[in-house]
């Protein structure tokens, strides 16, 4: 089974890595494929250009055996759209059941997703869930498809709904953001690496987001 997990990553930061990790143990994947979009849909543009956030995501993940950097959103241009990411990994990968890895909150807006009523005809959808956090209410299409117990996400190549716990880290990249612009130390957030690498190409000076790549 191999594992995709999306984001802007812009940067990237130990909630990212921890769950990555965490969710490659917990399910047996062979890999997680860590995949930087280039121009999401439903936000505004990275701060850090897609090279620059490729760098990081490279720093942050040596030695780290089956945690893997896949660019083909950023090699595509244009928006960022999961569904067609999706269906060109099953395209690579025929025979395996993919996992995809959401946090609640993302979950919360899946059906604003392009197209994401095809999503689980490619993948499994695993929802990464916080105690006591609500996911909103299942409406008929994910009810349907939810499963209880993790095994059964082998015994097809896609297509089931199934939430995961996993150790809580409030860290978010806007706060890094934030605070690398109000001159405050981000340590202990992110890799070291991955700060100096900030700090040599000076991003996250200023709140603006980029204008261009
Ligand atoms: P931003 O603050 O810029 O919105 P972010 O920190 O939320 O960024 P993204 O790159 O947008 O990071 O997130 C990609 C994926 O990682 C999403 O599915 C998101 O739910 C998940 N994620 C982000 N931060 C955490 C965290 N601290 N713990 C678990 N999952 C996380």
């Amino acid at each position: 089974m191999i594992g995709i997990f999306g984001g802007t990553f812009d940067p990237v930061h130990y909630g990212h890595l921890r769950s990555a990790l965490e969710v490659k143990e917990i399910f047996g994947l062979d890999e997680v494929r860590l995949i930087p979009s280039s121009q999401p849909p439903h936000r505004n543009l990275p701060h850090a250009p897609a090279k620059l956030r490729v760098q990081m995501l490279k720093l942050a993940i040596e030695n780290q055996p089956g945690l893997i950097i896949d660019t083909r959103e950023i090699d595509r241009v244009g928006t960022s759209y999961m569904v067609i990411t999706l269906e060109s990994l099953r395209q690579e990968f025929p025979d395996q059941p993919l996992l995809l890895f959401i946090g609640s909150d993302a979950f919360n807006q899946l059906t604003c997703w392009y197209q994401w009523q095809r999503l689980l005809d490619f993948v499994h959808i695993i929802v990464l869930t916080r105690p006591g956090f609500t996911v909103r209410q299942l409406d008929d299409f994910f009810a349907a498809r939810q499963i209880a117990n993790k095994q059964d996400l082998s015994e097809q190549l896609a297509g089931k709904l199934y939430f995961q716990p996993i150790t809580q880290l409030d860290i978010s990249a806007t706060a890094i953001r934030n605070m690398i612009a109000n001159e405050r130390n981000p340590g202990f957030l992110l890799p070291d690496a991955v700060i100096a690498y900030i700090k040599q190409h000076q991003l996250y000076q200023t709140q603006t987001a980029q204008t261009a790549y």
